[in-house]
């Protein structure tokens, strides 16, 4: 099944694939205001159809909270509060002690400011705002804000993660700089152009609505803000191709059920959806090889005795969550999964 996401002037429209998991696959991720409204004769059954959108989109929502309430203590105690892939060099087969996986993920945010063009002091002294849009416990902006000496809000829909990144930035003596709120990525509750840096480290991939979620990005980013966009993608779809293979669609449904994760987009769909605004420096890089040691050293740690109890103990979303960590590494090795980065800035 496909669904048509509610496309940009410029753009005719966007394909994605949809999952299996919640519902209603032919609007789920069309943003369903946006449908009431381009729909001038709306019959009764396009208007269950809306409601069932709404609500597929609601219990999406719902799943993630609960997912990352109940998981996010877990990963704290065994991978620190940075909740995404380290960045490792290319085909670097060393077995690195839990430290080298923590230097690896901060190693993550370094890249990715340096692809995103912070590369000297004179970009730095600029980041004055930052948003982290998906936040996990917080991990990201408190390094962006010692780094940057910058304020920063992160938003997550895990209450469980806004009061623990809370609490960290407490115990840091961060909380003047630094704060978690629970709210919605696709509705932010913030003024346009009022951050320096938006930043998006592993998010993406949960959001129903791509076009939507690149819009508030672009909304809230100050005139010359960055825009940072580092999520799981799908691979670029060749030229005539109009999906991926049934195959591989199925690797990236039985992902989607346990992560609770929508369709999947390819760093090509990104790219457009940035080009539908007034963006300048648009870029994008696959750096699927630089974090291929990542799951099977997650998989190696859960696997320690220390691992297997945590995980015993933290519930069936985290038992779930180990036992399709193989299915990442078969995804990667496949060429379905790719990690993205896609980065531009607002003009000023
Ligand atoms: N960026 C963090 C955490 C990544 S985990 C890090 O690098 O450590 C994914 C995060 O995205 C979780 O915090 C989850 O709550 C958040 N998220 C998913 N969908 C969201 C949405 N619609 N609005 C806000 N946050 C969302």
């Amino acid at each position: 099944m496909e669904a048509t996401l509610a496309a940009p002037s410029s753009l005719t429209s966007l394909s994605f694939r949809t999952n299996a998991s919640f519902g209603s696959p032919s609007l789920l991720f069309r943003s369903p205001l946006s449908s009431v409204s381009m729909t001038t004769t709306t019959t009764a059954r396009g208007n269950v159809a809306v409601a069932a959108a709404a609500t597929s989109t609601e219990a999406l929502r719902k799943g993630i909270a609960e997912f990352y309430n109940e998981t996010s203590g877990l990963w704290e105690d065994i991978w620190g509060d940075h909740m995404h892939h380290g960045f490792y060099d290319p085909d670097s087969s060393v077995q690195l002690s839990d430290s080298g996986h923590r230097e690896a993920q901060i190693r993550m945010i370094e890249e990715s400011l340096r692809f995103a063009g912070v590369t000297d002091e004179e970009e730095e002294k600029k980041i004055k705002k930052v948003v982290d849009v998906g936040c996990g416990i917080g991990g990201s902006s408190r390094y962006l804000a010692s780094k940057f000496g910058a304020e920063c809000i992160g938003i997550t829909l895990s209450p469980v993660q806004a009061k623990r990144a809370n609490d960290l930035a407490a115990a840091q003596s961060l909380s003047h700089k630094v704060s978690f709120q629970v709210a919605d990525a696709l509705d932010q509750p913030f003024e346009d152009g009022k951050f320096d840096l938006v930043w998006s480290m592993e998010s993406g991939e949960h959001m129903p609505d791509k076009d939507k979620f690149v819009k508030e990005l672009v909304r809230v980013a100050a005139p010359g803000g960055r825009i940072i966009i580092v999520t799981w993608c799908h691979r670029n779809l060749s030229a005539g191709e109009k999906a991926l293979q049934p195959w591989e669609q199925n690797i990236l449904d039985k992902i989607c059920k346990t992560f609770y994760l929508p369709a999947w987009c390819s760093t090509d769909d990104y790219v457009k959806l940035l080009q539908s605004h007034s963006l300048q420096d648009i870029k994008c890089a696959d750096w699927s090889e630089n974090v291929a040691p990542f799951w099977p050293a997650v998989i190696r740690t859960a696997l320690t005795w220390n691992g297997l109890v945590s995980l015993l103990r933290s519930g069936m979303k985290s038992i779930k969550g180990a036992l399709t960590m193989p299915l990442m590494i078969e995804g990667y090795k496949k060429g379905v999964i790719k990690f993205g980065i896609i980065t531009c800035q607002k003009p000023l």
